[in-house]
């Protein structure tokens, strides 16, 4: 009995779990061909295009059903970056100097590659890796390279091993045998770690190579530690069986409890009645919202309708979306948040000059103020939706009470304009505001004559108030440490709402954060507001507050 081997790497979803190591080889069998008449080159080339197209789409769709809307989404970009100009003219090109078109692809492949890289945009030289990713299923389909791996979508629930896994490859695989990943490298924000926590199912990531000696081998993954124990000893697995049949009996317990509270308003012990709201990006969302017991939906996160298009969506396009989400919802609230773009968001076609501090620049309801067409067009939209439930317009990163005017101005024009047109919408639909500036807590007093809610957008919020850019890792801690000066920019707002006779949520992240649920409902919150998988144990945690 060879002795254990103990690997450290940064754990994903708290949990252990027992099974074979099988090694997933991302390297690719290439043949080299001699290339044919430019003709016979163009119409290969077509047809792989049109079949990849057909292929992501398929994947796009498993994605959906399997992962959800945010993971189905890079095949979204797949499909654009296949029927890119740029790309396909310079394989064109390639195969008109006599390459043949698997050679044109991979020329085309690293001349965007570069481009891509050469823009110095964070976004764009991430899609440099789904470039890739398309460039591989084109010489797949074209039978010049072949995945290794195909024993691996159909074998024994298994620990996957993988330097990394591109998204087509991750979707391919039959997710019901996986046990758990453990990848050479990557962070925790790398495709796999996302894939694990869409799944719920333990990953390692950063963990460095390991000898494909290893393939087959029995393995110990411990998330939770962040270590991968290879041929643990029979008292390691003992011990391991143990812990699992507790903590299942746990959470079956939990489940239970959660459920049973699940379609009982959420009321804290005192008798404070609080509503649960969920925040979502699509139609697609809806049903885990509803079946996890969302009274309404607090944020709607339009810019995903943006983002899946090539171009600019249509008034009746976002029209048609908003309308099946207010009819799915059947009353209840649903509160949509206006285009958000700018600092971290961007969508391809729509060009924001770059900036030196994107995050203090043109971004959210700045951007719309200053393209009024695009805006209002949304505007009719959500106006029209109102018609088929309770539909409400926010406003997100407001400074100023003239932003606010501006934007109701605004809805006054479209209100005029559709009912010229003869539609219908409801003329009393509820306006907010994202409090997610010091400036509008501050200003909260004047800003609550104007509106009827406020959302609190913690995320935001928590990095103007604190000096703490959000997307960096290094200070993010101050933000979880810091919350009194947030909390306290809150209970300001709340105040001042409550006595214009509004209501004020939360749908940033502090609303799913379980240790600051008693803390927001003594600042005097109205609404929480949290992603799907949060639902029931927000909903649990109110009946427990005071
Ligand atoms: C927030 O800032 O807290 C928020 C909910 O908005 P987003 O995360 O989309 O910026
Ligand atoms: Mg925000």
């Amino acid at each position: 009995m060879k002795n254990s081997i103990s690997v450290k790497g940064i754990g994903v979803t708290n949990i252990r779990v027992i099974g074979r190591l099988r090694f997933f080889d991302s390297s690719r069998i290439s043949v080299k061909r001699a290339p044919m008449s430019r003709e016979t080159e163009i119409k290969r080339l077509e047809d792989a295009v049109k079949r990849a197209i057909e292929n992501i789409r398929g994947y796009q769709k498993t994605a959906l059903l399997t992962l959800g809307k945010n993971e189905a989404h890079i095949f979204e970009i797949h499909a654009m970056l296949l029927q890119d100009e740029d790309f396909y003219d310079t394989v064109i090109e390639e195969i008109s100097k006599g390459k043949s078109c698997e050679d044109a692809i991979s020329v085309a492949t690293e001349r965007l590659g570069e481009m891509l890289l050469a823009t110095k945009d964070e976004y764009l030289s991430a899609r440099v890796s789904d470039l890739r990713d398309v460039s591989n299923q084109l010489l797949e389909i074209l039978g010049s390279t072949t995945n290794k791996n195909e024993e691996l979508y159909s074998s024994e629930p298994y620990i996957l091993v993988a330097e990394d896994l591109t998204p087509s490859e991750t979707v391919r695989l039959d997710k019901s045998r996986i046990l758990g990943f453990v990848t050479f490298g990557g962070s925790s924000s790398s495709h796999t770690a996302i894939l694990a926590r869409a799944m719920g199912i333990p990953a390692l990531v950063g963990v460095g190579k390991l000898s494909r000696e290893n393939d087959g081998v029995n393995a110990l993954l411990d998330a939770n530690r962040g270590e991968l124990i290879i041929n643990p000893t029979e008292e390691e697995i003992r011990e391991l069986e143990l812990e699992l049949e507790r903590s299942k009996k746990i959470a079956i317990e939990h489940d239970r409890y959660l459920r049973s509270i699940m379609t009982k308003p959420a009321v804290t012990r005192s008798g404070h009645r609080i509503m649960i709201y969920a925040n979502i990006g699509s139609e697609y969302e809806i049903d885990g919202a509803l079946s996890n017991g969302a009274e309404g939906i607090g944020l709607l996160r339009s810019e995903l309708m943006y983002l899946e298009k090539t171009k600019e969506p249509t008034e009746e396009e976002l029209f048609e979306e908003y309308k099946k989400i207010a009819i799915k919802m059947q009353g209840k609230r649903v509160i949509v948040r206006v285009l958000d773009i700018g600092a971290d968001k961007h969508i391809p076609y729509f060009k924001l000059e770059k900036e030196e501090n994107p995050a203090l620049g043109l971004r959210g309801i700045r951007v719309l103020l200053a393209n009024e067409r695009m805006f209002k067009n949304q505007l009719r939209a959500i106006l029209r939706s109102s018609h088929y439930g309770s539909v409400a317009i926010m406003f997100p990163m407001v400074v100023s009470i003239e932003e606010v005017r501006q934007c109701k101005e605004l809805i006054s024009e479209c209100k005029a304009e559709l009912t010229e047109r003869g539609e219908r919408f409801d003329s009393k639909a509820e306006i907010g505001i994202m409090i997610e500036t010091p400036a509008s807590a501050i200003m909260s007093d004047a800003l609550a004559k104007e509106v009827d809610f406020f959302s609190v957008g913690t995320n935001d919020l928590g990095q103007y108030t604190l000096a703490v850019d959000r997307q960096n890792s290094l200070v993010s801690e101050l933000c979880e440490r810091n919350t009194e000066p947030i909390l306290r920019l809150i209970k300001k707002s709340a105040d001042a709402i409550h006595e214009n006779g509004g209501w004020i949520g939360v749908c940033g992240e502090m609303a799913a954060d379980l240790s600051m649920t008693q803390k927001l409902l003594d600042v005097g919150v109205d609404e929480l507001s949290v992603s799907v998988p949060y639902l029931l144990g927000v909903r649990g945690k109110v009946s427990e507050c005071k």
